[in-house]
C-alpha cells in the first residue's frame, strides 16, 4: 500500500499586517501556506491564519466578496485570529471604523490595556492541555483586552487572571503573537484541528 503524505495546506490572509511571520512559521512547520487576497484564494484550504495588523485598515480594503466568502469559510473550518485578527472573528464596541464578522462570542475592547502600555511582554498561565514545565511568554501589540466570554468559547490562556487565548468550536483567538517567539504550541494545537483527508470513514 502507497501511503501519501498529504501536508495541510494553510491559508494567511495577506490584506495588511504581520502577515510574513505567520507565513514563515507555518512553512518551518512543514505546511503548504497560501497568501490569500481574494475569495478565490480561500478555495480549497484546509485552514486559515488571520494576522495582526490594524482592524480599521483590514475593514476598509475588506471586498463585500471576500468578506462573505470568509464568513462561510470561518463557520466551516479551523481559523486562527491573532490580535487584529481576533478582533475581526470576535465582538467589539460599535465603531463605524471597524466591521467584524462576529463569529466568536467574544467581546474586546480594542484599545482595552491604554495607550501608554502599546506593547508588552508577559509570561501567560495557560490551560492544563497546553502547559509544560517551560512557560510561555506572550507577546502583545497593541492588544485588545477581552471584556465578555460567552458560553460556547473556552480559556486557553491567562494574563494577570484575564483571558488572551480563547476556542469556540474550531476558532482559535489570541490576543498576543506566538508566530513572533519559537514557542510553537498554538501553532501545533491549530494544526491538531484540521481534518486528514484520510482520516473520512467510508
Ligand atoms: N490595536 C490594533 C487594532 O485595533 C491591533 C494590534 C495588532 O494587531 N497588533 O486593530
Amino acid at each position: 500500500m502507497v501511503e501519501t503524505v498529504v501536508k495541510a495546506r494553510v491559508g494567511v490572509l495577506a490584506l495588511q499586517g504581520d502577515f510574513p511571520m505567520h507565513v514563515k512559521r507555518l512553512t518551518e512547520l512543514g505546511c503548504d501556506v497560501r497568501e490569500v487576497r481574494t475569495a478565490q484564494d480561500l478555495e480549497e484550504l484546509d485552514a486559515l491564519i488571520w494576522p495582526g495588523g490594524e482592524s480599521t485598515t483590514m475593514t476598509r480594503v475588506m471586498t463585500d466578496e471576500l468578506r462573505a466568502a470568509l464568513l462561510e469559510f470561518c463557520s466551516s473550518k479551523p481559523v486562527w485570529g491573532t490580535c487584529a485578527g481576533m478582533i475581526m472573528l470576535a465582538k467589539t464596541h460599535p465603531d463605524p471604523r471597524v466591521k467584524t464578522l462576529e463569529l466568536a462570542d467574544v467581546l474586546v475592547n480594542r484599545n482595552g490595556w491604554g495607550r501608554q502600555v502599546h506593547s508588552f511582554e508577559a509570561e501567560l498561565t495557560l490551560s492544563d492541555s497546553l502547559r509544560t514545565e517551560t512557560p510561555f511568554q506572550g507577546v502583545f501589540i497593541r492588544a485588545p483586552r477581552v471584556e465578555m466570554v460567552g458560553e460556547k468559547a473556552r480559556v486557553l490562556a491567562w494574563y494577570q487572571d484575564e483571558p488572551v487565548a480563547l476556542a469556540q468550536g474550531r476558532i482559535l483567538l489570541t490576543t498576543f503573537h506566538p508566530e513572533l517567539t519559537h514557542d510553537d504550541r498554538f501553532h501545533r494545537l491549530f494544526l491538531s484541528w484540521i481534518e486528514q483527508p484520510n482520516s473520512a470513514a467510508n
